[in-house]
């Protein structure tokens, strides 16, 4: 904020603001629309122009203003996967858009011929999760190579959980491919889902028409000044990866050892899909052990499964001691 500014153009309050801020934070004034500071060091770290990166409030408002941009009511139409995050289909029933669904194979892969099978021409945005929630493995590439070569529409690909993949993403083709959005977001590597911040890397074009819909301030200045604070530190995210993956490796072993357990699914993310012997009854048992874990056995190819959040060591063990001394 440049102080030799008179500011009498927004209606703010110029002596302050009233009750204590955390460090006497000065939040009289409305946060920067576009994010500028962010952006540019954004576009450092990921290597991508800072006017292909668009900030939202949570990788929840990108989706939802693209379906909105893209998408019209009671006529278009978007392409999810099966089983996928369920978002997308919240967000486009929302927005009265229908939804069709694509099963992924039994390894969860993706066929991205008979996608394209399933186009038509209301299909206006695919969104592919990579690595997969709840499934946690990757997309293969190859396959979502084919999608960008020959879906005319929008390909969304969500990278919510990019950083615990030995894989670099997909940022680097937004050049290639200007209908390509990539989302990350701050919620999950970064450790900071309480600031609602999602990204999204793609083309000025794109960018030009998230600019227009968004709400003006929807980046509040709290959320912006903890975000600068992360950047500054990115490099400390290797350290919580290198922990995530230590403990996913555990885990795995571990739980594949277990009698109640059928199968763990090999996961790129920071959580494991696991096929039990009886999943609900697990599940109800480890909410007597006061252990949370997501019930997905009512979802498409994930019968009888759990999603399971790698924890910290403690967690993980106490995870697995309960889990061990079950009887069901
Ligand atoms: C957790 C998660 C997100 C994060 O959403 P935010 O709104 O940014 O918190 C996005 N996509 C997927 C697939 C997720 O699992």
């Amino acid at each position: 904020m440049d102080l030799a500014l008179t500011l009498l153009d927004a209606n703010e309050n110029p002596w302050g603001s009233v009750g204590s801020t955390e460090n006497n934070q000065v939040l009289n004034r409305y946060p920067d629309p576009f994010q500028r500071t962010i952006k540019k060091k954004l576009s450092e770290v990921k290597g991508h122009p800072a006017d292909g990166i668009f900030l939202g409030n949570g990788s929840d408002e990108i989706i939802d203003l693209l379906i909105r941009i893209f998408c019209e009511p009671r006529e278009d139409e978007i392409i999810t996967t099966a089983p996928t995050y369920g978002m997308y289909k919240v967000v486009a029933k929302i927005n009265d858009v229908s939804n069709k669904e694509i099963p992924l194979t039994d390894d969860f892969q993706l066929k991205a011929d008979q996608l394209l099978d399933a186009v038509s021409p209301q299909t206006k945005i695919v969104f592919l999760c990579s690595p997969n929630n709840p499934s946690g493995n990757l997309l293969e590439k190859s396959q979502i190579e084919i999608l960008l070569n020959q879906f005319e529409g929008i390909v969304v690909i969500d990278e919510a959980y990019i950083d615990f993949a030995n894989d670099p993403g997909f940022i680097k083709q937004c050049v290639t491919y200007p209908r390509l959005v990539v989302m990350q977001t701050f919620s999950k590597a970064w450790g900071l889902a309480g600031i609602r911040l999602g990204v999204a890397y793609t083309s000025p074009e794109i960018i030009y028409y998230l600019d227009r819909v968004k709400p003006p301030y929807n980046v509040n200045q709290l959320t912006q000044k903890q975000a600068l604070a992360a950047i500054e530190d990115a490099h400390e995210i290797m350290m919580v990866v290198a922990k995530v993956k230590n403990g996913r490796e555990l885990l795995t072993k571990e739980l594949a050892a277990l009698n109640c357990v059928e199968k763990v699914f090999p996961s790129d993310a920071n959580f494991l899909l696991v096929r039990m012997k009886q999943a609900l009854a697990t599940f109800n048992y480890l909410i007597e052990k006061q252990i949370v874990v997501r019930d997905r056995s009512r979802v498409w190819l994930c019968e009888e499964c759990l999603r399971i959040t790698v924890g910290t060591e403690e967690e993980n063990q106490r995870l697995l001691d309960c889990l061990k001394t079950m009887e069901l």
